[in-house]
């Protein structure tokens, strides 16, 4: 079957990896030529900008939070297949609350992920000092340690992916755009791209990312997106990455009001989802600058001797799926569509999935997250 991928984000190109890949106990050759069409090039849409924290933290769906504890292991077998390389992180995430209310919060979670057999163990000040030397956390805390928790930096391991497909003989076309599907009747049969060519194929499977709506129209499909350019849109949002720093953080860092981890050049990422609030398409050089200003502030307070500067904040827009939970599945004869917030967690387990979905009939365990489900899930 020829398998054609548009959009080589983790997504796109964990499917190019897997589908190139015979599965273990399958036959020695691919069974699918697969074709990854990227316009840009590998990772550097959302997923080259994102905090990518793998997780399965939020204990109130737990059918999703075990599809996501699945998604966990699938990251840990495909990094050991690379060999743990440096773009995979897996060393936790420290978290705490310092108010009554905040505390009650984090104690319950901790409480329902344990029930649900996920590690959340309660620390001192002592512990998080040997975690994590360089912050500054309140004595009174409750603070929390998720040690089967990590990261990875997403561009490279979107570009890793993306190579090892290609190594096993996907063809990658990027700096070319997929302008419109191509159909013959209600069949997908490819893409034109901006050049004029038509790539013809059996399947064509959209991981566009938050672009996917704007693809997939061209053939008349819709997908429940939140749409980035209303104002007020959750989907656009900002990180700062700082210059190098020697006050690092090892593992995922979520403290009162900032997020942070170690960027892939040695810097800090910093991410504090309450100043995405007046950022959408149009937002301003200054309050760019001035959001950028605000999360370098934030992290003196938690790093004390934090000897960098912000180099640099970057917009960026999250698929957002109008429920929050992926949407995958056929959308008409030949198109197939793959797109989902969290999308670095499920990436690997998405493309396990979806892979045997294509080779072998409906997967059950993607069926709560059809494109055309009538209702909306409970937010997760
Ligand atoms: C600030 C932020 C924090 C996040 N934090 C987390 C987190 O902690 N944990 C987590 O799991 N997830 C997180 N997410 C979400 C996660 O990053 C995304 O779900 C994931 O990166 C989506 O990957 P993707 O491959 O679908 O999309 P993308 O990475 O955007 O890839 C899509 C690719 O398709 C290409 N493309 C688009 N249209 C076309 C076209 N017409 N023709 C050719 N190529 C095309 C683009 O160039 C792009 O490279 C976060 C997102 C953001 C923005």
């Amino acid at each position: 079957m020829r398998v054609l991928v548009v959009g080589a984000g983790i997504v796109g190109a964990a499917l190019a990896d897997r589908l190139t890949r015979p599965a273990a106990g399958g036959p020695a050759l691919p069974a699918h030529e697969v074709t990854v069409v990227e316009g840009e090039e590998p990772g550097a849409g959302t997923s080259g900008t994102s905090y990518a924290w793998i997780n399965a933290n939020d204990p109130s769906d737990p059918s999703y939070h075990r599809f996501r504890t699945a998604a966990m292991s699938a990251w840990r077998d495909l990094a050991a297949g690379f060999g743990d390389p440096d773009w995979y992180r897996p060393p936790g995430n420290v978290t705490w609350a310092t108010t009554d209310d905040a505390k009650e919060r984090l104690a319950d979670r901790v409480a329902r992920l344990t029930a649900l057999g996920y590690a959340a163990d309660l620390i001192g000040p002592g512990q998080v000092g040997e975690l994590e030397p360089h912050i500054r956390v309140p004595g009174d805390a409750l603070i929390v340690h998720y040690p089967d928790e990590g990261h990875v930096h997403g561009g490279p391991a979107a570009r890793a992916l993306a190579g090892r497909a290609r190594e096993s003989g996907a063809a990658l076309v990027t700096g070319h755009r997929a302008m419109r599907l191509t159909t013959d009747g209600d069949r997908v049969t490819g893409v034109r791209l901006d050049d004029g060519r038509d790539l013809d194929a059996d399947l064509t499977i959209c991981a566009a990312g938050w672009r996917s709506p704007k693809l997939l129209a061209t053939a008349g499909v819709t997908l429940p997106l939140v749409d980035p350019s209303e104002p007020g849109s959750a989907a656009p949002c900002l990180v700062a990455i700082t210059s190098a720093s020697q006050t690092v953080v090892n593992g995922l860092v979520h403290a009162p009001g900032l997020s942070v981890r170690q960027s892939e050049a040695g810097g800090l990422n910093l991410e504090a989802d309450d100043l995405d609030a007046g950022v959408d398409e149009s937002a301003s050089p200054e309050l760019i600058r001035a959001v950028g200003g605000e999360l370098h502030a934030r992290a003196r307070a938690l790093i004390p001797h934090l000897n960098a500067e912000v180099a640099e904040v970057r917009r960026c827009v999250r698929p957002l799926p109008v429920d929050g939970y992926p949407l995958i599945g056929f959308q008409a004869p030949g198109l197939y569509t793959v797109v989902t917030h969290s999308g670095i967690t499920l990436a690997p387990h998405l493309a396990a999935l979806v892979a045997q979905e294509i080779d072998g009939g409906p997967s059950p365990l993607l069926a709560p997250y059809r494109p055309d489900r009538a209702d909306p899930l409970p937010r997760p």
